[in-house]
């Protein structure tokens, strides 16, 4: 049985009295027994105050990035043992706008994963293919060679520990999301690549989600939940979405 998440990915966004706002609407409004887990990723420097807002709360935090170094001479990046010592329970790793913006590659990303899973935190791997590989019908084999990287730095037991979220690159942030059927088929090659592994992985899709497109998602047996962009930052619609999880 896979317990549904749902994370939001704030990006490049928010402030200290936005956060506050956002942070608090959220622990109002997800109070109680809920299916799923939650949690957002905020900016490095609001990871503290992420911290004390959901502190004793059914909400969780973490990174949207992590250095494939644990320490030293690395200026400008954030470590693992930084992340967990901040209270983080999870990073992203390989979003696309890192890998396209930062010129990451499948194996940094692998190491990155690597790092994570050293220092307790759980990864969560992005994959996605681009409109034009979707377009030449390469979407399997791009979105395979992403995770056969981290499997092969990995393992198939590392990669296991964490969470995978397919973003096809063409539907985030443009209000196109994929047809739950289109989601489906990818999530379900990607446990199949998973092997008997797969089984118990955690598979979110991400891209345009929002509350009247989460629930078609989720519908679909391959779909665990979801990583949410622009509609994170919007309280009522995060819950909304989380609720459908
Ligand atoms: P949007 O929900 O804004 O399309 O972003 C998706 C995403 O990239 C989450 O990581």
């Amino acid at each position: 049985m896979r317990r549904p998440i749902v994370i939001g990915n704030w990006k490049m966004n928010g402030d200290y009295a936005a956060n506050r706002e956002l942070l608090t609407g959220l622990v109002e409004q997800w109070t109680g027994v809920h299916q799923a887990e939650v949690a957002v990723c905020p900016p490095f420097v609001y990871l503290a105050q992420a911290a004390e807002l959901l502190e004793n709360t059914n909400i969780g935090f973490g990174s949207q990035d992590i250095s494939k170094q644990a320490s030293g001479a690395y200026t400008g990046e954030v470590s693992g043992p930084m992340l967990s010592d901040v209270g983080c329970r999870y990073a992203l790793v390989g979003h696309s706008e890192r890998r396209e913006y930062h010129g990451e590659t499948s194996q940094l990303v692998a190491e990155k994963f690597q790092a994570a899973l050293d220092n307790g935190l759980i990864p969560v791997l992005c994959v996605g293919e681009s409109l034009e590989d979707r377009e030449a019908g390469k979407t399997f084999d791009v979105v395979g060679a992403q995770l056969l990287a981290v499997i092969e730095h990995c393992g198939l037991a590392g990669v296991a520990k964490g969470i995978i979220a397919y973003e096809p690159i063409w539907a985030i942030g443009t209000g196109k999301t994929a047809t739950p059927e289109m989601a489906q088929d990818v999530h379900s090659y990607i446990r199949e690549v998973m092997g008997p592994e797969g089984d118990s992985v955690r598979i979110l899709y991400g891209g345009s989600v929002k509350p009247d497109s989460a629930e078609g998602l989720f519908g679909q047996k391959d779909i665990d939940g979801a990583l949410v962009g622009g509609a994170s930052l919007n309280a009522d619609d995060f819950v909304a979405i989380c609720r459908a999880a």
